[in-house]
């Protein structure tokens, strides 16, 4: 008659324990405390409820123990025995292994370890062991090399060790595999069912989720792979869920707030196009128009551009400038350094001057008398255009009339600098634009807030940045190289990495080769120097020497990794490569082909670790800046990349960008969705939804203005 199991008692975790909920402490866990809920605060894991949501790694398959006796020389094994005897190695040996003979009725094996001779402590006759590991034959007879071994004590539920898929941990020092995967079999039995599900029935059916308890469980003991990937879907779509959520709702209050309809008939922005040299790209024109259409609205605009680097961004915001201004209202564009906010300034000064805009600029730099003029200026709305840093945002700015927020290079912002940039108009429209491509899972999580327009198309005439790989010994034919495209009339960059700007030993290595390759190499030509130590006068008048051909060889730290326009120069020479990121490595080439001329990006490295050659690989086989936003990410995981950490957004506890891309996608439509019918997530079946939204956002979502 075939029975049901009954499913086992909550053997585990005391009355007081349960009554605590998934909320218990580690600390108060039966066989945790304080030592070990120390380790267990290294990974994060403070409740049950953490610990619940810290998948394995991976399953490792144990469900086959195999006979001893069917043991053969070559793949790994698991199986288990009985300890029938233990023999250390001999004294004064200890290169000669710890063997223990194992017997489990089909027959018996040697297990051998090495180099842990304490072991034999540990192993008592009579013990049932599980070793798991590879035989080789050795003098005649088999012994299986352990790679593996858990004893399976009397009061064990062998079960969660072997003869299943065994979960295998991310762990940190001090805890190991088994111990760990028994708590967890214990806070799994005790808590799971304990923990609420905050996903709402229906939204569960139509996505195919588990219920939160199956998920937790099968994430952690699954029966099998599938119910494993299950398991993890269910919990990295929460993660997920929670961020889109938060991000809607956010957009969902700013497209619901009052902003400035611009719409004026275009004169200056006509004006503009009319003065240019060449003729907007269609990717241009399309997102020209986009932002147009905006602006036009009663509502602020929230919208990103992006674009690679020489896309041609900058006309493109220049036009949406000359519409607020037009419209009666004052444009700032915020940038992430001085020196790019300089050249922002150099660029729009060119641009809309002639057209009768007075373009400001406010940085740290700007200091003294020309800072109270400038401000005074900028809250009488005598000037139009602001260009700056951060500064912009600094208390003591006030504008006369704030319609549109540019900002520029936005990953280098935080989402909060962004707010506040906002609040200095009522609710004025914002462009964020990047130069660097972001694969469409992170812009959806860093951006998600935002409309997205893309350029992606650069203007004609540009020729692919041919760009090599080159170690220290080809310095001399480089030299020749350079010289010889000189020689041709082309200018070249020099750049130094510089982690810090105030790293003064790299500041020292940039220093040293500008005059070494002043006296020696290039004593007849003329080199610069630029760091962004120098005072802006001094920087600028370097760039300006540079822009006008004055300079040959520009040496330089990573200050132009951003925003130097230099039609001219063809070749960018790169010292230490492998120390850059493969996303600055991207941005410092797009410093050359800007012109119609052929140019080269030449990369020194002695590459060392496996990263960097995958980095510099990358480079030279694609100049295609989404691709190697691509394989940046992969490399350094998301939440380096950008500095997600910084942004504010919460973490994710299961989540993974790369490899879920496409639930993220799911996880957004449902988010919208929810938001678009229950804006502050009031409803009932929202509920526990809703709290474990702000408990997630920690604050930083007000909920509370929305309901
Ligand atoms: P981004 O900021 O996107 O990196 P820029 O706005 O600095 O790019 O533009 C790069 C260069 O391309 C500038 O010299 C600019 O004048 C030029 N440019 C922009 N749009 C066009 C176009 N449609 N045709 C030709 N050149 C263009
Ligand atoms: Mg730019």
């Amino acid at each position: 008659m075939p029975s049901t199991k009954p499913p086992r008692p909550h053997g585990s975790g005391t009355a007081s324990e349960r009554a605590r909920g998934p909320r218990t402490p580690l600390q108060y866990v039966k066989g945790v405390g304080p030592q070990r809920a120390k380790l267990l605060g290294r990974l994060s894991l403070e409740t049950a409820e953490d610990a619940l949501w810290h998948l394995p790694l991976r399953h490792e398959d144990r469900s086959h123990l195999t006979p001893l006796r069917a043991i053969t020389p070559g793949e790994a094994r698991t199986c288990a025995g009985t300890i029938l005897g233990v023999s250390p190695p001999p004294r004064g040996r200890p290169r000669l292994p710890l063997i223990v003979t194992l017997g489990d009725g089909t027959g018996r094996l040697n297990a051998v370890w090495f180099g842990q001779p304490y072991l034999e402590r540990v192993f008592e006759r009579g013990q049932r062991l599980i070793v798991h590991g590879k035989a080789v034959a050795k003098d005649g007879r088999l012994q299986l090399q352990v790679k593996d071994h858990e004893i399976v004590e009397d009061d064990d539920d062998e079960t969660i060790h072997t003869g299943r898929l065994v979960p295998v941990y991310p762990l940190t020092q001090g805890l190991t595999q088994r111990p760990f995967r028994a708590l967890m079999k214990r806070l799994v039995d005790a808590y799971a069912d304990q923990v609420e599900d905050p996903l709402p029935e229906p939204l569960r059916i139509r996505r195919r989720l588990a219920p939160i308890a199956r998920a937790l469980r099968a994430g952690h003991f699954p029966g099998t792979e599938a119910e494993a990937a299950q398991g993890r879907r269910r919990l990295a779509f929460e993660d997920l869920l929670l961020l889109q959520l938060g991000l809607a709702i956010r957009r969902n209050r700013e497209g619901r707030r009052r902003g400035v309809a611009m719409n004026p008939p275009g004169v200056l922005a006509r004006g503009l196009r009319e003065s240019l040299p060449y003729r907007l790209t269609a990717a241009q024109e399309r997102v020209w128009r986009e932002i147009r259409t905006d602006m036009a609205e009663p509502y602020p605009m929230n919208r990103l551009l992006q674009g690679d680097v020489g896309s041609g961004k900058t006309v493109v915001a220049a036009l949406a400038i000359l519409t607020a201004l037009e419209a009666g209202h004052q444009a700032a564009l915020m940038a992430p350094t001085e020196i790019l906010a300089e050249q922002h300034l150099m660029t729009l000064t060119g641009l809309l001057e002639p057209l009768g805009v007075r373009v400001g600029l406010l940085t740290n730099a700007v200091k003294g008398r020309t800072r109270q003029g400038v401000l005074a200026a900028v809250e009488a709305g005598e000037i139009g255009c602001v260009v700056g840093t951060h500064a912009l945002v600094q208390e003591g700015v006030s504008f006369h009339r704030l319609g549109l927020a540019v900002v520029d290079e936005q990953h280098r912002f935080g989402v909060a600098q962004r707010a506040t940039l906002r609040g200095k108009g009522e609710s004025p429209d914002v462009l964020v634009m990047t130069a660097t491509p972001i694969p469409r899972t992170l812009a959806l999580t860093l951006y998600g807030d935002l409309d997205v327009s893309v350029l992606d198309e650069l203007p004609p005439g540009r020729t692919p940045v041919r760009t090599y790989a080159r170690p220290e010994q080809s310095r001399p034919q480089i030299y020749a190289f350079l010289r010889q495209q000189i020689q041709a009339g082309r200018q070249i960059y020099v750049v130094y990495p510089l982690v810090e700007e105030s790293e003064v030993s790299d500041l020292g290595a940039a220093v040293a080769m500008a005059e070494r390759l002043q006296r020696d190499e290039f004593a007849d030509l003329r080199v610069g120097l630029l760091h962004g130590r120098m005072s802006v006068q001094d920087k600028e008048q370097v760039m300006r020497a540079f822009r006008d051909g004055a300079i040959h060889i520009l040496v330089s730290t990573t200050v132009i990794e951003v925003g130097i326009d230099v039609p001219n120069a063809s070749v960018m020479l790169v010292e230490d490569a492998e120390r850059f990121g493969l996303s600055q490595l991207h941005q410092l080439r797009g410093r050359v082909g800007r012109g119609p001329w052929k140019s080269y990006c030449i990369l020194l490295t002695g590459a060392s670790s496996d990263d960097a050659r995958r980095r510099i690989e990358a480079m030279t086989t694609t100049g295609d800046g989404f691709r190697i936003a691509e394989v940046d990410l992969g490399l350094r995981g998301p939440g380096d990349f950008f500095g997600t950490r910084q942004s504010g957004l919460p973490a994710f506890r299961v989540a993974d960008l790369l490899r879920d891309a496409a639930l993220l996608e799911e996880a957004r439509q449902e988010a919208f969705g929810l938001v678009a019918a229950d804006p502050g997530l009031v409803e009932p079946e929202h509920r526990a939804l809703r709290a474990v939204l702000l408990a997630r956002w920690r604050g930083k979502l007000d909920l509370a203005s929305v309901g």
